[in-house]
């Protein structure tokens, strides 16, 4: 053999060797640039390389740093590790990373005779972030569409630093975007970083907000993806250490929505200490997000719009809406004392509409509806009054499971932040986690046939009350009546991202343009008509009777919603149907057909009775719709003190329930604004039993 070529093939040998080995080659020709990064919390200089526009990071020196070696399959030529909790591969051979057994966008490459991998995909994965990153100093602004409209921050830098970072303005929900808007900004402060997980229940504005820094960092000329680097995990709460916390009071209330936060003021009124825990990072649960809508009769004001009602109609309308189901004992008390729970938060300072009105299966005009938007004004007036009474509230606490001693409920046991939480109730506890509309196993279970549709109900709606009190005996009734209402988001499932307004001045169209239905009808009807129509979706049509500009529908105006695509409109019906693909005449047909209905008190062809105004006032407007799961009616029985009763027909002593986290009231259909009548009603009367138990 010719001296050049042993020289070669010696070469040769030693590279395959080094690869092997993951040692470095014994003469590296020259050394790689090293770099300054935070892995796992420490700082580490390791060797990288610049190759064409990619970062390389040495595999030998990473794996190091999280202080590990790389196991090396010498046949395969195949590097493994782990670092941040994640199998890392690194197939020098062929050039492939995979992680967790996927394999990833990055490449690894041989320079020098040491194994070399993409360093950028790696920082994201792995949670790496450089330490010397850069960005003007200055003060810079950014945008993002949040949930209700235009989002703006501005940010201020100094030192390759963001030094604060400010909501400058936002069309968000208050009360449900809040803990967004105060924890957000924080954490980008003190983490250096917009690699932030949303707040669950507020993941729009969140994401909002982390967009718009994005866009103000760029401004700042710095490099945008460096500032998405997660930044080092906090530390975990020590194994054997978690913290523990112990308190004791008189009455425990589970859930920080409507019913529950009724439940802890009314219980502090009859002189007991509260403790009430909430899962989510703010009150509200689904009461917040609700249209508000409270039916009860009021003399006083349906006078005054010539609207006949009675507390009898009202019991006859909730009773026979749900078929004959709900228990007549509870419903009576729901309807008798409906006014008075006006009256009650009104004694708090909640606000009301001096008119009432009909809503989507809610058969007659009796609802009442706050000044606040959606469900701010309940929760806005019941947080202030929990704090005038006392009431000491937890966040971020999740109630596990209930604590039982001599077959009485006694306390509950919790968790919060890794630790665990366990209160001791004196007096009694009050469940009101709300109900399971957005937990799928348990709608799979209860009810199969709706498991697959979205939901119009918050992320916490899961049901954790019932499978609680289910723990302890209690007897479940009309787990299988769960409402679903036509009138969902087609993106989302949510209630909001259209526009309409009451029954009577809306009709609904299938996609050929046509009416299908009574659109005063109950809601298990509507749904039945709906899914009957082709593509199972339809339109909601007004106009400008219903919509005006800067109208505002679940917190967002309609310019939003138009601009977003949630909402079309036109000046003209055919110019509407062109837009929603249905045929002009077709609607045209529709409309008018309709109009003279209204015209002549008489809806031939759907017997609707609840006829408003005639659509005849341009501009019009159509919103697409689909059904979503909105209420289950079933849930843990009660009586009339709301105490929970067992599978033998028993009080279970000490638990208390109330709001959509019991069954019994509303039988097959809940009727639309009976919900925060139930809440507010039975909400009140199981703070109070709680508080006189003993
Ligand atoms: C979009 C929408 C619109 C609606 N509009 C209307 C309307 O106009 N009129 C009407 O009458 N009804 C309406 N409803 C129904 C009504 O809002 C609800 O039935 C009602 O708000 C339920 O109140 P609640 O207090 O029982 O439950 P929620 O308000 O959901 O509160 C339950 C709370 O318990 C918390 N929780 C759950 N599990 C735990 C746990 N393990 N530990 C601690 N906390 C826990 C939840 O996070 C939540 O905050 C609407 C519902 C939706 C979703």
């Amino acid at each position: 053999m010719k001296k050049k070529t042993m020289r070669l093939v010696l070469c040769l040998v030693l590279l395959v060797a080094m690869l092997a080995t993951g040692m470095p080659a014994a003469a590296s020709p020259r050394a790689a640039a090293s770099e300054t990064l935070i892995i796992d919390g420490k700082t580490a200089t390791v060797p990288v390389t610049a190759v064409g526009r990619a970062s390389l990071v040495q595999v030998r020196a990473l794996a190091a740093a999280y202080g590990v070696t790389p196991q090396w399959d010498n046949k395969e030529k195949i590097a493994s590790f782990t670092a941040a909790g994640k199998n890392i591969q690194v197939f020098a051979g062929q050039g492939r990373v995979a992680v967790d057994g996927k394999e990833i966008k990055a490449a690894t490459r041989i320079l020098r005779g040491r194994v070399f991998v993409e360093l950028v995909p790696l920082q994201e994965l792995l949670g790496i972030a450089k330490v010397a990153r850069t960005i003007a100093s200055g003060t810079f602004t950014g945008e993002a569409r949040g949930y209700g409209g235009m989002l703006r921050v501005e940010i201020k830098t100094a030192d390759n630093k963001i030094t604060s970072v400010r909501v400058v303005e936002h069309r968000d929900t208050p009360g449900i975007a809040d803990p967004a808007l105060a924890r957000i900004p924080q954490a980008i402060v003190s983490q250096q970083s917009i690699a932030i997980d949303g707040i669950t229940g507020a993941t729009m504005t969140s994401k909002a907000i982390l967009d718009a820094v994005a866009q103000a960092i760029g401004k700042a000329r710095a490099n945008v993806s460096e500032w998405r680097l997660r930044p080092a995990a906090a530390a975990p709460v020590a194994p054997g250490q978690p913290a523990a916390v112990r308190k004791q009071t008189d009455v425990v209330v589970i859930g920080g929505g409507g019913a529950g936060l009724a439940a802890a003021v009314s219980a502090a009124e009859a002189g007991a200490k509260v403790i009430l825990i909430e899962k989510m990072p703010a009150l509200g649960g689904n009461t917040i997000r609700g249209g508000g809508a409270y039916q009860a009769v009021n003399p006083e004001l349906q006078r005054r719009q010539n609207i006949e009602d009675s507390l009898d109609l009202h019991f006859q309308h909730t009773f026979e809406g749900g078929d004959r189901q709900g228990n007549q004992a509870l419903i009576r008390i729901m309807v008798n004392n409906a006014l008075d729970g006006i009256r009650w938060l009104e004694g708090y300072g909640m606000k009301w509409r001096d008119t009432v009105r009909a809503i989507t299966g809610s058969l007659w005009a009796r609802c009442h509806s706050p000044v606040d938007p959606s469900g701010t004004g309940y929760i806005n007036t019941l947080q202030r009054a929990a704090a005038q009474r006392g009431v000491e509230i937890m966040l971020e606490t999740k109630a596990e499971r209930l604590i039982v001693r001599d077959g009485r409920v006694v306390g509950v046991e919790a968790t919060s932040k890794g630790g665990t939480v366990t209160l001791e109730a004196r007096r009694g506890v009050v469940m009101a986690t709300g109900g399971f509309g957005a937990n799928k196993e348990m709608m799979a279970r209860y009810r199969p046939a709706k498991k697959d549709l979205p939901t119009t109900n918050h992320p916490g709606a899961t049901g954790d009350g019932i499978r609680m009190a289910e723990a302890v005996g209690a007897r479940l009734i009309g787990m299988e009546h769960v409402q679903s209402l036509p009138f969902g988001d087609p993106r989302t499932g949510g209630l909001d991202g259209g526009a309409w307004g009451a029954p009577e001045n809306y009709i609904m169209i299938n996609r050929d343009g046509r009416r299908y239905v009574d659109e005063g009808a109950r809601r298990d009807e509507l749904v039945e008509a709906t899914l009957k129509q082709r593509g199972q979706s339809m339109f909601v049509i007004v106009d400008s009777q219903t919509v005006q500009p800067g109208a505002r529908f679940w917190g967002i105006a309609i310019e939003e919603l138009v601009a977003r695509g949630g909402v079309f409109t036109d000046m003209t019906i055919e110019g509407l149907a062109r837009q929603i693909g249905v045929d002009p005449a077709v609607l045209r047909t529709t409309i008018e057909t309709y109009n003279q209905a209204v015209a002549q008190k008489s809806d031939r062809e759907f017997g609707k009775t609840m006829l408003g105004v005639q659509l005849n006032r341009p501009p019009f407007f159509a919103s697409p719709r689909v059904v979503s799961i909105h209420h289950t009616m079933g849930g843990v029985e009660i009586n009339e003190r709301t105490q929970v009763i067992d599978r033998n027909g028993r009080v279970i002593p000490g638990l208390f329930a109330a709001g959509e986290v019991t069954g019994g009231i509303h039988g097959t259909n809940r009727l639309g604004g009976n919900a925060m009548t139930d809440v507010i009603v039975f909400g009140r009367i199981a703070g109070k039993s709680a508080a006189e138990s003993r």
